[in-house]
């Protein structure tokens, strides 16, 4: 028998699709030149860059002058972050607004600058894995400086009140950042229509490289320098620009937005009959809103299992996959995200995060749905948790 691969971790980061490596080819091989080099092959490399601006600025509804590039999402999440940070402190504003549950590119920024003095308003997202509006518009001061708030959350796939948040902070006149790391290319995006003042992207997410990420800024708000050494990126971040990285990110933001709808309802289906037949085994729930969720994310808490055993068994099974506990970080901690929204250590820790794309067919989703209870039954039939679990039931 052929030996099955389904790769159901998307979330982690995807394959870089074929269109996106064709952009980028000729730029290693005959469009080489160094976008600030007087010559023709330089500006051909100039007005690959700025094109490559207007084609990622369009998809998103800003403008061409508003997309910073940078190395990553976590690099855009800091930078954001730290940039209002600095310029608004000196102004007195010295107050953070996040959520408990962002990934930590941008959670252990704002707990740097809580050791700089910043004092950081962690919110809640209760058990729904969802911020409430109300919540941010309460926690904001005279001296907040910044509301950071993701769009989609990593782990669980729910997606949050970004309109009503940015509303609320437009309208006290604090800026919004948001991570939309998640978001990007799997829901419409129109940051003026949306009021939005900041937000992240990465290329990796969204099958372009790894390495490659952009940071919108609404125009008006200042950035400070992140890079001493050049004038890219306005003076703002030097270093010779990363050109086949770049055109592989605007191919991959142009095709994740063209059809969206389309796409997300189709994924969203395979989402739901993962949901569903997941959810039929015993002692299983689902982490975070069943509706108010990306159309490719399902994270399921299974009792009486080990995280970490769950995805070995299944990679043994050709499904890779990815748990709620933070097995990549080498720690055994279960993960923030499943303790923000209430849940008991011994439940995080059993966890399975099954991220899908486009290129997730029908018959991946029935292997996963066959695999994962055969898997689940074997590790609970060798798991004293799980005995203890069954005995607590039988004796109530
Ligand atoms: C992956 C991810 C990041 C980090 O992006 P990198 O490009 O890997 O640095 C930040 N935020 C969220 C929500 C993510 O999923």
């Amino acid at each position: 028998m052929e030996k099955k691969f389904i790769y159901a971790d998307n979330a982690a980061t995807t394959a870089v699709s074929k269109a996106v490596l064709e952009e980028m080819i000729p730029y290693f091989t005959e469009e080489y030149g160094n976008a600030s080099s007087i010559y023709a092959l330089g500006r051909s490399a100039k007005k690959a860059l700025e094109t490559a601006r207007e084609r990622i600025a369009k998809t998103i509804g800003a403008e061409a002058s508003e997309i910073y590039f940078t190395s990553c999402g976590s690099e855009s999440d800091n930078w954001a972050i730290r940039s209002v940070c600095e310029r608004l402190a000196k102004k007195g504003k010295k107050h953070i607004i996040t959520s408990a549950f962002e990934h930590h590119a941008v959670l252990h920024t704002c707990q740097a600058l809580e050791k700089q003095g910043f004092e950081v308003t962690y919110l809640p997202v209760y058990d729904n894995g969802i911020v409430k509006a109300e919540d941010v518009k309460n926690a904001i001061r005279e001296d907040t400086a910044i509301v950071t708030i993701m769009y989609a959350n990593n782990e669980i796939g729910t997606i949050q009140p970004v309109d009503e948040i940015a509303e609320i902070c437009r309208e006290k006149g604090v800026i919004f950042h948001t991570d939309a790391v998640q978001a990007v290319g799997h829901v419409e995006i129109d940051v003026h229509k949306q009021k939005i003042d900041m937000l992240s992207i990465s290329g990796h997410k969204i099958h372009a490289q790894k390495g490659v990420g952009a940071l919108y800024v609404r125009k008006g708000i200042p950035l400070t320098n992140l890079i001493y050494g050049g004038a890219q990126e306005r003076n703002r971040r030097g270093g010779t620009e990363n050109i086949p990285a770049i055109m592989g990110l605007a191919k991959a933001m142009e095709i994740a937005n063209t059809d969206i709808l389309k796409r997300a309802e189709k994924t969203a289906r395979q989402r739901d009959r993962l949901i569903n037949e997941i959810l039929k085994i015993s002692h299983t729930r689902l982490n975070g809103d069943p509706v108010k969720r990306l159309p490719g994310t399902v994270n399921i808490s299974i009792e009486g299992i080990e995280g970490e055993s769950l995805l070995l068994m299944l990679d043994l099974n050709g499904v890779c996959a990815s748990s709620g506990s933070a097995c990549t970080s080498g720690s055994l901690d279960p993960s923030h995200v499943l303790l923000a929204l209430g849940l008991k250590h011994e439940v995080a820790h059993g966890s399975l995060r099954l991220s899908i794309s486009d290129e997730t067919t029908d018959e991946d989703i029935d292997h996963i749905v066959k695999v994962v209870p055969e898997v689940v039954e074997r590790l609970r039939n060798m798991s004293p948790l799980w005995e203890k679990i069954i005995k607590e039931d039988n004796s109530k």
